[in-house]
This record gives C-alpha cells, sequence and structure tokens, in this order.
C-alpha cells in the first residue's frame, strides 16, 4: 500500500464542517473559504531525520528546508504566503543547534513574508513539522484542470536535488564544487514565488516537484484525466544529468521543489 492508497482509504472521508471547503485532500494544499473573494489555502510537511534529511544536515539548512517544502506547496496553489505553525520534536536541548536553526527560520520566514503564529515542542527523535497558510484573492491551481493541447513546462532544471543527495551518500562521485551545488540545491531549495506570481495568471494546472517529475506531472495527469508526451531531450537537466546520461536524475529525483505547470 503506497502512501496515496493509505490515505485514500483510511482519510479521505473524515467528519464534516459547517464552513465551506472548497478543496480538500489530494491536492499540494486544502482550500477553505470564509468569504467570497478571499480563500485560505493550507499546507503542511514533516522533515524527519534521516529520512527527508542527511543527518550530516547543519541546523541553518533543516530550518531553512522545513520551510521552504511547505512554501512550495503554497507557491503551486497560487497563493500568497501568511502564517505558520511549527512543530518541533528534539532529543535534547542544544542551545547552539536551536540558535542556528531559530536564526535561519527567521531569516527564510522574513524573506518570504510569512509569520510564526504558534506550534508545538516536544522531547524525541529529530523531527519538524510545518503546518503553512496562503491567501488566495483570485484562483487557485489545482492539479485536475490541465486541458487537452496543453504545454507542459517546469520552472527550472530537475535532478540536482537528486544528484545532490547521491553525492552525499556516496554513491556518485563528483567534482567537489561540482557536488557543493547540487548539495545546496539538496539543501537549500528556493520555493518559486517568482514564477507562481506569473505563472498562476495563465496556467490551467500546477504542482511542485516534490517526488521527481514523472511521480508528480503523473498526479496532474490523473487528476485532469490526460496523457503527455515528454521529450528527453526538452527536459531542463543539470550538465552533469546530460554528461552522464542517467536520465532518471531528471525524471525521478525528488526534492526540487521547481514548479511543473500546464
Ligand atoms: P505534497 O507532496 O504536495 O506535500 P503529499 O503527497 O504529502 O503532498 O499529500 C498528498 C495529499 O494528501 C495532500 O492533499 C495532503 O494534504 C493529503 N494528506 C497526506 N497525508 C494525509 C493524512 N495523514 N491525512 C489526511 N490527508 C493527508
Ligand atoms: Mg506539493
Amino acid at each position: 500500500m503506497n502512501e496515496f492508497s493509505l490515505i485514500a482509504e483510511y482519510f479521505s472521508d473524515c467528519g464534516h464542517s459547517q464552513y465551506a471547503t472548497e478543496l480538500g485532500i489530494g491536492d499540494d494544499a486544502a482550500i477553505v473559504s470564509l468569504s467570497k473573494d478571499e480563500q485560505l489555502v493550507m499546507t503542511m510537511d514533516t522533515l524527519i531525520e534521516g529520512v527527508h534529511f542527511p543527518v550530516s544536515t547543519c541546523a541553518a539548512d533543516i530550518a531553512l528546508k522545513s520551510l521552504a517544502v511547505n512554501l512550495s506547496d503554497l507557491a503551486a496553489m497560487g497563493a500568497e504566503p501568511a502564517w505558520f505553525l511549527l512543530s518541533l520534536s528534539l532529543p535534547e536541548v542544544d542551545q547552539t543547534w536551536l540558535k542556528a536553526f531559530a536564526d535561519s527560520l527567521k531569516q527564510q520566514a522574513e524573506l518570504y513574508a510569512i509569520r510564526l503564529i504558534g506550534g508545538d515542542t516536544c522531547k524525541g527523535a529529530l523531527s519538524i513539522t510545518i503546518q503553512a497558510t496562503g491567501v488566495i484573492q483570485q484562483t487557485a491551481i489545482r492539479r485536475s484542470t490541465a486541458q487537452l493541447g496543453d504545454h507542459i513546462f517546469v520552472s527550472g532544471k530537475l535532478g540536482a536535488a537528486a544528484l545532490g543527495l547521491a553525492s552525499v551518500q556516496n554513491k556518485l562521485k563528483l567534482a567537489d564544487d561540482e557536488a557543493k551545488d547540487y548539495i545546496e540545491a539538496l539543501n537549500r531549495p528556493t520555493a518559486r514565488f517568482d514564477i507562481s506570481r506569473i505563472v498562476k495568471l495563465y496556467a490551467h494546472s500546477m504542482i511542485d516537484l516534490s517526488d521527481g517529475l514523472l511521480a508528480d506531472l503523473g498526479h496532474i495527469l490523473n487528476a485532469s484525466h490526460c496523457g503527455a508526451e515528454l521529450y528527453l531531450d526538452a527536459i531542463p537537466m543539470p550538465f552533469c544529468v546530460r554528461n552522464l546520461a542517467q536520465f532518471e536524475y531528471s525524471l525521478t529525483g525528488g526534492d526540487d521543489y521547481e514548479l511543473c505547470f500546464t
């Protein structure tokens, strides 16, 4: 049973609300509305040490990535960042670590104009959960509204983060300066609001690339009941991927947090 069939089987129909749910489980974020012209967009992601980031990752990068992956889901909906909640599970109180984590979180929160308004702190294995809320004034860009004949776009080169992970795990030997760039892509992703703010005026559908192009474009296609034809040589890839002809880094590698839209 994969993540998606598990969610569909056990959590797809849970409770009801007297307030309007515009979009529930199944997209990058949920959409709720209290009034006609403004909608709230909500998403949540957990990062666990050794699963979602290498054990060697520094506190500043962990904070940056925890926020960026959530912001990326807001960007993918065409939403603007507003507030977030932070749930921290820490094995110990290490003040040097906490200072570096908090400074980086604050810097990123300022950069993206999002405010921390609550959360939870407990003792346990290192794990960071962020719930982010954004606002939409016009219409959200969903996964389910791609149209026949649409062109498929991505916002940057795909596969850099997967190359970085392979390099950290010593599965791939790269030149030092090259490895540095790819590890930076893995540890310090950018939420692409620069792209989404423009694209949301035109795109029929959009998703962020957390699990790799084939998987995430697959979500658009399934939700929109469409198929796609991809041209390998048209997919933007880091130089290193073309060189190695290891295209799976760009097709199935996760963690790039670029946007894919049609
Ligand atoms: P993303 O990769 O964009 O962060 P996910 O793959 O984590 O999205 O989740 C897919 C969808 O399933 C989202 O709409 C998410 O809110 C929902 N979801 C994930 N886990 C759960 C859960 N335990 N209960 C309810 N909904 C969930
Ligand atoms: Mg997403």
